[in-house]
């Protein structure tokens, strides 16, 4: 292997210890525990385990977790009501609510209604438009952590050439916006773009977030290139790969995130950090 890992894992692991003590010196001076509501709709079971393990960093770094876990029927006016709640709920800084919601409920009126100063996920438009302006409140967990990663390898990004393969508002787009204001070169590729290969060949920074096992091939990358693979897919024998195909791209790249370990751990890690800094925003008032 040529690529040196980046190890989401242990990166988590060591933002998550740093957490933890931020958390107890905020506590001694001013009394002020971070809390996360965490709002599941139905049973979902990789929502069920994605919430599980959020909830068990909450505890263990210290935070205050209070736990919704609600019917697949629940109205969308009662998840609304408990919202408006959570939003005046001086123990709950953060309100995460788990995507994605049962169908009847329109997920983007729920997350329109958390206050974008708990909006610990970054998904409302306030907190969007923030984020487009370069003067962001919250910056979305998993395009946050992608950015440390890439900023652990010590390679400076600006004036980098980077390719990001996908374009959702929860993944592609801000990790583009966030990689442009470090001010690298920027492109968005997604399914209609003419030749992705020769894109993402440019690329000194190639991101990942397609959600297609093991797409991005070893003749893909350039070689030395900082490769994020953001994907989770599960393959038919139980595996779960990302969007690289990790054993060609290992040998051609400088810095490769492997999958699983890698982006998980470290969105799991921003959302703690949004949690304690609108924690610390609400105590220095
Ligand atoms: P979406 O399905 O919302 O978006 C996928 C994007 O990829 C779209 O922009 C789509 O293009 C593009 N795309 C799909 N197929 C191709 C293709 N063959 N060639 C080029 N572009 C393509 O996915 P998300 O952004 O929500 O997630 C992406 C992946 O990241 C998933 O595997 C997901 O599980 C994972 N993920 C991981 C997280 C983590 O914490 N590790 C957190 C969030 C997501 P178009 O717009 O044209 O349709």
């Amino acid at each position: 292997m040529s690529a040196q890992l980046i190890d989401g894992k242990a990166l988590a692991q060591e933002i998550r210890n740093g957490i933890g003590k931020d958390v107890e010196a905020l506590v001694e001076k001013t009394g002020v525990r971070p809390g996360l509501a965490v709002v599941l709709v139905g049973d979902d079971p990789a929502s069920a385990v994605y919430v599980r393990n959020k909830k068990k960093a909450c505890d263990t770094a210290g935070l205050h977790v209070a736990d919704y876990a609600l019917a697949s029927t629940t109205k969308q006016e009662d998840l609304l009501h408990l919202i408006t709640q959570l939003n005046t709920d001086p123990k709950i800084h953060g309100i995460l609510v788990q995507l994605p919601l049962p169908s009847h409920i329109d997920s983007q009126e729920v997350l329109n209604a958390v206050s974008p100063e708990k909006d610990a996920d970054g998904f409302h438009p306030y907190n969007i438009g923030r984020l487009v302006e370069g003067n962001p409140l919250f910056v979305p967990c998993t395009p946050k952590g992608v950015i440390r990663m890439i900023e652990s390898t010590g390679q400076a990004i600006e004036g980098k050439r980077a390719v990001v393969l996908g374009r959702s508002n929860i993944v592609g787009k801000p990790v583009a916006m966030l990689l442009m204001h470090r001010h690298a070169t920027v492109t968005i590729c997604h399914s209609r773009t003419k030749d992705l290969p020769g894109m993402c060949r440019e690329a000194d920074i190639l991101v990942a977030a397609i959600g297609k096992a093991q797409f991005v091939k070893g003749d893909m990358v350039k070689s030395g290139a900082i490769v994020i693979d953001v994907g989770i897919n599960r393959l038919d024998d139980g595996r779960l790969v990302g969007d690289v195909d990790f054993d060609q791209v290992k040998e051609r790249a400088g810095w490769l995130s492997p999958v699983p370990g890698g982006v998980g751990p470290m969105t799991i890690a921003m959302l703690l950090a949004n949690t304690v800094e609108a924690a610390q925003r609400v105590a220095q008032r």
